[in-house]
């Protein structure tokens, strides 16, 4: 369902907190619920612009002090949350096109945060970045405004990534109401990819350990790698830990550009050397011809090069979206059923998709266009449930 009508954007964002009716959801077929989804998403992205017009308007008034305080205490919030919400809404007032195609459902609240963002860090051109909202998915508008702000920041993106180390920030602090102590973190993208390649190898060698009828959750097997590096620091890195960059070769001028990470984050070029002291580095041309991501029946795993390729393609796991490095290379002919270790038979998927997913509740892998994959849910209808019977939907 596309929602790009061209109607009165300030007509329609007067009216559409209002559109969506109260009704019995259970009494909603399914595809009268997605339809439901939709409109929601729209009013909801028309109030979250009511709601930045009028902290906009109290910061100009007042203070962004003041609009903090206003909202901490009208709106029970947190310090915290109060203050980002206010820095949007300022930011928000400056910028036009993004506050109507907010106002008029076009594009949701989330994607107008990134752009509101990132008209503090470069001279960005809204026009561009509000079209892309449009139709991108939320991860691949990320991107999309990373490489951007990367391009109008004149130089590579080196003073985006000096500001974001500047504000490295570590806490380490007991939680008063359960006495847990919580370690947190926040780095530049590059010192923080270098870190998490070296928990995520951790991980997976800590993975091959387990008992498979007793694994640890993902987040404990997390907690329970970053304290094995931290109290047994004598221990060699593991294996696998890489750190994977990815660049454009430009034809015309002989040279390497638009280097970034596996999930798109824009990465200086000059900075890849620097990282690469102590990191593999895999300098590879992908190509989906390339006689190296076809192993064939010649061995079951994947390769590092196979992994690297599709952690470029998958973007993660294609169940749930966790990170590369969390993830495995999948047969979707399985193994045993014959399925070669070629990339074309090859998705990323993490260890409880794959296992509950998969495995359990029988989700299948198919094309998502573009080369993509997803997972599939098993048709409900197939095992004797009835579904209910659609109407037409209120209003
Ligand atoms: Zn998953």
């Amino acid at each position: 369902m596309r929602s790009d009508g061209e109607s009165d954007p300030l007509g329609e964002a007067a009216s559409v907190g209002v559109r969506v009716a109260a009704v019995d959801v259970a009494g909603l077929c399914d595809e009268s619920l997605r339809a439901r989804l939709v409109e929601i998403g729209r009013a909801r992205s028309g109030l979250e612009a009511m709601y930045a017009d009028t902290l906009g308007e109290i910061a100009r008034r007042d203070s962004a002090a003041v609009a903090e305080q206003v909202a901490k205490e009208k709106l029970s919030m947190s310090g915290r949350a109060a203050r980002a919400d206010v820095k949007t809404a300022v930011a928000l007032s400056e910028l036009d096109v993004t506050r109507s195609d907010l106002a008029a459902g076009r594009i949701p609240s989330a994607h107008a945060r990134l752009i509101a963002r990132a008209a503090g860090e470069a001279p960005i051109d809204e026009g561009f970045l509000v079209a892309r909202a449009r139709r991108e998915g939320y991860d691949q508008f990320r991107r999309t405004v990373a490489r951007h702000v990367a391009d109008c920041s004149g130089d590579d993106g080196e003073s985006l990534l000096e500001r974001q180390r500047r504000s490295r920030a570590g806490r380490v602090f007991t939680r008063r109401d359960d006495g847990m102590v919580v370690v947190n973190l926040e780095l530049d993208p590059l010192t923080g990819a270098r870190v998490n390649s070296v928990i995520a190898a951790t991980e997976r060698s800590m993975f091959r350990d387990e008992d498979p009828g007793a694994r640890p959750t993902p987040t404990q097997r997390t907690a329970d790698a970053i304290t094995k590096l931290l109290l047994e620091p004598g221990r060699r890195r593991p294996a696998g830990t890489t750190l994977l960059v990815v660049a454009d070769y430009d034809m015309v001028n002989h040279r390497l550009r638009d280097a970034r990470l596996a999930d798109g984050t824009p990465v200086p070029i000059g900075e890849i050397a620097k990282a690469a002291v102590d990191m593999k580095v895999l300098p590879v041309i992908f190509d989906d011809a390339n006689a190296d991501l076809c192993m064939g029946r010649t061995r079951r795993t994947a390769t590092e090069l196979q992994r690297a390729a599709l952690a470029l393609r998958d973007q993660g796991c294609i169940g749930c979206g966790v990170a590369p490095e969390r993830c495995f290379a999948h047969h979707i002919t399985e193994w045993q059923h014959g399925g070669p270790t070629d990339y074309a038979n090859l998705v990323t998927v993490c260890n409880d998709c794959h296992k509950v997913k998969i495995h359990e509740q029988g989700f299948t892998v198919e094309g998502a266009g573009r080369g993509r994959f997803g997972l599939r849910a098993p048709d409900k209808r197939s095992n004797g449930s009835s579904s209910t019977a659609c109407r037409a939907p209120p209003g």
